[in-house]
């Protein structure tokens, strides 16, 4: 994607992320994922460099096994971000991509959470806003799992301590807990938390007297008590943020796909439009190999305007349905079929070569002709269609785009072509195409129209048949086919 970051506004930007691919999208997560682990390993590095300064509150025989570990999860979501490219196409295992990067980046922040210590107005933003983000760029149900993994995680590590675990963290406790007065904010265990209030306690039992300091003390015992009432503070409220986000991208996604199933759906007979069918061809030959060839059929139905004369315009509406079930049972689910225009279908057949898709529109042709119609339970009919084959032969294909990349160079090297040419791009402001990017489209029109002329020679030759474009240019200049007639 030919599009500089610095130009784009935010408005902008954010149009683009949604309108990436899911690769793409799941691309720029990995991204955000190796800067935070990048920005931990910073982070370990810096108190490494300043450990004379920061002994005293970080225990350094758990900064090594932590610096290891973080280099570790870094390499490993490298070597994800590298695999990454090929899965573009490939949906299935694009969605195992992303399982894995959730699953092992919401183990790895949890460790880091548990293990750096955290603030938890940080570590709050990031919760809610890492599982938000994550949503608007990957699968939303992954990120709800995680999410929930992650709850589930903090609620645990919360109440470990109350049955007595010590869980490993690099702030190092600056007292002795058992030492009275304690002077620390630091986070202390449950343990250490109780043995301050029985020093306490047994304090005012043996002075009879209760103590400023003392006061002092049990404040700073209670943080643990502060840190348990984060759980039913702050997580039922980042529960239900995340729980309606994810909601409403989930009616936000429900009237996508509607709004896009009318854009691209012929609604009487359920397949793509013209404008879609026509989208979804010139993709297919972009994305061709230059060892494939590629064909199309143009078929339109014979007499259906005397169909409508005699049974009525829904009848005619009920062929037209019937007509598409036809073409949708004969061919497989990857080739693009299109309701053309009233009574014309279009279908694309990638990497086919002529025989072939002489061969389907022949089964075509039979299968069209066999059903029968039923109106009443006494009156039935059938109906045939006349059929027009075109295939671009790979090295013809090569040949045009040679051509095309030739006239391209001798238009940039010539002042006076090019001059023309920003002149007429100023006179038309929407036209902002290159030329190359122009050729799939001029191809396909060449393709229909080379289609189109042999249904309509199959129109003269008396209809229900099927006949090659490529054999008709072979006849008439006695040469193999050529789509840009050089
Ligand atoms: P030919 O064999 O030469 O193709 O004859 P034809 O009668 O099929 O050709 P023509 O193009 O003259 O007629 C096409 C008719 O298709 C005209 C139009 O009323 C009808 N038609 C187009 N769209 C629809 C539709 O959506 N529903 C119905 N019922 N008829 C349609
Ligand atoms: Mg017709
Ligand atoms: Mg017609």
């Amino acid at each position: 994607m030919a599009i500089s970051i610095s130009h784009l506004g935010y408005k902008k930007l954010s149009r683009v992320i949604f309108e990436w691919q899911a690769a793409d999208r799941a691309s720029l997560l990995a991204l955000f994922v190796l800067m935070e682990v990048f920005s931990h390993w910073l982070w370990c590095l810096f108190v490494w460099w300043q450990r004379d300064v920061y002994v005293s509150s970080v225990d350094m025989n758990l900064l090594y096994p932590s610096w290891i570990g973080v280099t570790l999860t870094g390499i490993f979501f490298f070597w994800m971000a590298s695999r990454w490219s090929p899965l573009r196409k490939d949906g299935h295992s694009l969605h195992k991509w992303q399982a894995v990067l959730v699953a092992v980046y919401s183990i790895y922040i949890a460790v880091v959470i548990l293990v750096m210590g955290h603030s938890s107005l940080v570590s709050g933003v990031s919760l809610v806003g890492g599982a938000m983000l994550a949503m608007m760029l990957i699968r939303r149900r992954y990120v709800w799992k995680a999410f929930l993994g992650h709850i589930v995680l903090i609620v645990v590590f919360t109440v470990f301590p109350y049955f007595g675990f010590v869980l490993p963290t690099l702030r190092q406790t600056a007292t002795n807990a058992n030492a009275f007065p304690v002077v620390t904010y630091t986070y202390m265990g449950y343990s250490a938390v109780t043995s301050v209030e029985s020093n306490i306690y047994n304090s005012i039992l043996q002075t009879s007297k209760l103590s400023w300091d003392a006061l002092s003390q049990l404040r700073f015992s209670s943080a643990f008590f502060w840190r348990a009432t984060h759980l039913y503070m702050a997580l039922p409220k980042a529960i239900f943020i995340v729980y309606t986000f994810r909601t409403l991208l989930l009616i936000l996604d429900a009237s996508k796909k509607e709004i896009l199933q009318h854009a691209n759906q012929d609604e009487l007979t359920q397949l793509q439009s013209r404008r879609y069918g026509l989208i979804q061809m010139k993709e297919a030959l972009i994305a061709i190999k230059d060892q494939q060839d590629f064909s199309v059929i143009l078929l339109d139905l014979d007499w259906f305007k005397e169909i409508n004369d005699k049974y009525g315009h829904e009848v005619g509406d009920r062929v037209l349905a019937e007509v598409a079930q036809a073409l949708l049972q004969s061919l497989d689910e990857e080739t693009i079929i299109s309701r053309y225009g009233g009574e014309e279908f279009l279908i694309v057949l990638p990497d086919t070569k002529h025989d072939s898709a002489m061969i389907i529109a022949e089964q075509l042709r039979l299968s069209i002709a066999k059903r029968v119609i039923m109106i009443q339970y006494d009156m039935a009919f059938s109906v045939t269609a006349s059929f027009g084959v075109y295939t671009l032969a790979h090295d013809e294909h090569q040949r045009i785009k040679r051509l095309y990349e030739a006239k391209v160079r001798r238009e940039e090297k010539n002042p006076f072509i090019k001059s023309q040419k920003a002149k007429s791009s100023m006179s038309k402001p929407n036209d902002s195409k290159t030329p190359i990017k122009q050729l799939p489209d001029d191809i396909c029109q060449r393709l229909i129209c080379a289609a189109d002329k042999a249904l309509y020679e199959a129109k003269d030759r008396g209809r229900n048949q099927v006949v090659s474009a490529n054999e008709m240019c072979a006849a008439k200049e006695g040469v193999t086919t050529s789509l840009y007639g050089t």
